[in-house]
């Protein structure tokens, strides 16, 4: 693809503009980088591209004269695909991609691309772990991290890119082509941006387009939506599923992570020896096998890294133990389903839950949270703007502790555990009343967890 001395504009001054702006101008491209938001408040890195690469920096509204030269357009995930800028450029013939499809046009190697609505990181960091373990060069980033242009940098012809890619980037894909293609799940997510489910699957179906024969399509069986894609893909369709028995895939059989293929089968793993909790982790394990196998990647080290996989922050991650109490750390549960995606990871758990609870709400019930809440929780601790709430609609399903802090919660939560308990944190909510973000409310949560055991050690 020839930049030199083509005329782009890049929408979206975040971490993916940023990226574009620096990657077409260092390859001598014409670059203007456009935000609506005002120039105060753009990051130091992107006012800096001005100085650093001779980029043009336009905030506000974009002057009307521009688009007419403009011969690229690089959209950011952020910006809705149908903004004036891109529609008038792709009608007079210019181009419109995102950044993941510029990445892909100068990116060597092999490169897997995760999407789906829930479990994209888990399942994306653990094929990374999988693939390098196995002695395979490994790279991962996209929706995840690092821009998959900055991945452009370092990647050979040896090279494996695991890329996390949400639908709003699939939306500006063309060309782009993964030789493995993993879709976990697809939910009602994001509603806000589609005005129809079968839209927001459709941008997700994207991943699977450019496919061929020789790639392989990895598609979750138990999920209605990516079930009905597998006969209508090119690429060779592996299956995985955790409640049934698959004539050709993978499937979770008793304890035993198992994959079929030509009537042979063959053990993975054993639900045992998975550390992170939860049947919907179990998925993840084995889309991430499937993954790995098609990659090359051998099944006796991938048995050994799924063994030490800890998971990822913020998404129940395991803290540490007090007193035979448990702390779990699910910051990143921030919907009432996520809540209850981990309450029932930690039913399999020998003692009781106490579930710290609470933060921004989003408007929607709490009462589907009940039944696992009356079988599972032995105290609710309400922290945040919505405890009010909360309680109104959960008071009859557990005993309720009201928590004025963070470090308040915790303290309360281990006093009112029994040994062998878990302490979990899925607040069901955002974090902006307190928090800056989940990020921030799992790390405030983890060091006052930490300096629980300090007082207790010291108190000892
Ligand atoms: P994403 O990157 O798609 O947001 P994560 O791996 O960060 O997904 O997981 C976010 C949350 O989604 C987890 O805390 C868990 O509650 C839930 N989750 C993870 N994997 C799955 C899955 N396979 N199916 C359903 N929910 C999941």
């Amino acid at each position: 693809m020839e930049l030199s001395g083509r005329k782009t504009l890049v929408l979206g001054a975040g971490k993916s503009g940023i990226a574009s702006a620096k990657f077409l101008a260092e390859r001598g491209a014409v670059v203007a980088l456009h935000d609506k938001n005002p120039l105060e408040n753009w990051s130091d890195e992107a006012k800096s591209l001005k100085e650093r690469f001779g980029v043009g920096l336009i905030d506000g509204n974009l002057p009307s004269w521009l688009l007419d030269q403009i011969e690229l357009v690089v959209i950011s995930p952020g910006v809705p695909t149908n903004t004036i800028p891109a529609r008038y450029v792709e009608r007079k013939e210019g181009e419109v991609i995102g950044e993941v499809e510029l990445a892909y046009r100068f990116l060597k190697g092999g490169i897997v691309g995760i999407t789906g609505s829930n479990g994209k990181t888990t399942t994306t960091t653990l094929i990374g772990e999988l693939l390098k373990d196995s002695g395979i060069e490994t790279q991962v980033g996209g929706n995840i991290g690092t821009p998959l242009l900055d991945l452009t940098q370092t990647a050979t012809d040896e090279t494996w890119t695991v890329a996390e890619l949400s639908s709003f980037q699939l939306e500006t894909i063309r060309d782009f082509r993964p030789n493995v293609a993993v879709a976990t799940n697809v939910t009602p997510n994001h509603m806000d941006r589609y005005d129809f489910f079968s839209d927001y699957a459709a941008a997700k179906h994207r991943l699977f387009m450019n496919q061929t024969a020789e790639d392989v399509a990895i598609l979750n069986a138990d999920d209605e939506t990516t079930a009905s894609w597998a006969s209508g893909l090119k690429a060779h369709v592996s299956l995985f599923s955790v409640k049934k028995e698959l004539d050709e895939g993978l499937f979770l059989r008793g304890r035993d992570l198992v994959s079929r293929s030509g009537g042979k089968e063959k053990v993975l793993t054993n639900r045992d020896e998975i550390f992170v909790r939860g049947l919907h982790n179990v998925e993840n394990v084995l889309a991430a096998f499937a993954a790995g196998l098609a990659c090359g990647a051998s099944p006796d080290s991938m048995r050994e890294t799924v063994k030490n996989f800890k998971g990822v922050e913020h998404r129940i991650e395991f803290v540490l133990e007090i007193e035979g109490v448990k702390f779990y750390n699910d910051s990143k549960a921030t919907s009432v389903d996520a809540t209850l995606k981990a309450l029932e990871a930690l039913s399999e758990e020998a003692g009781k839950t106490i579930l710290i609870i609470g933060g921004r709400g989003k408007n929607a019930p709490y009462s589907p949270l009940i039944p696992l809440i009356e079988k599972t929780v032995r105290k609710l601790v309400l922290i945040g703007e919505d405890a009010d709430n909360i309680e109104s609609q959960l008071k009859t399903s557990a005993e309720i502790v009201r928590a004025g802090s963070m470090a308040d919660a915790v303290t309360k939560s281990l006093e009112n555990a029994e040994k062998g308990d878990s302490v979990l944190l899925a607040p069901a909510c955002a974090s902006f009343d307190m928090f800056k973000s989940f990020e921030h409310r799992g790390e405030v949560f983890k060091e006052a967890v930490l300096n629980l055991t300090e007082r207790k050690l010291a108190a000892d």
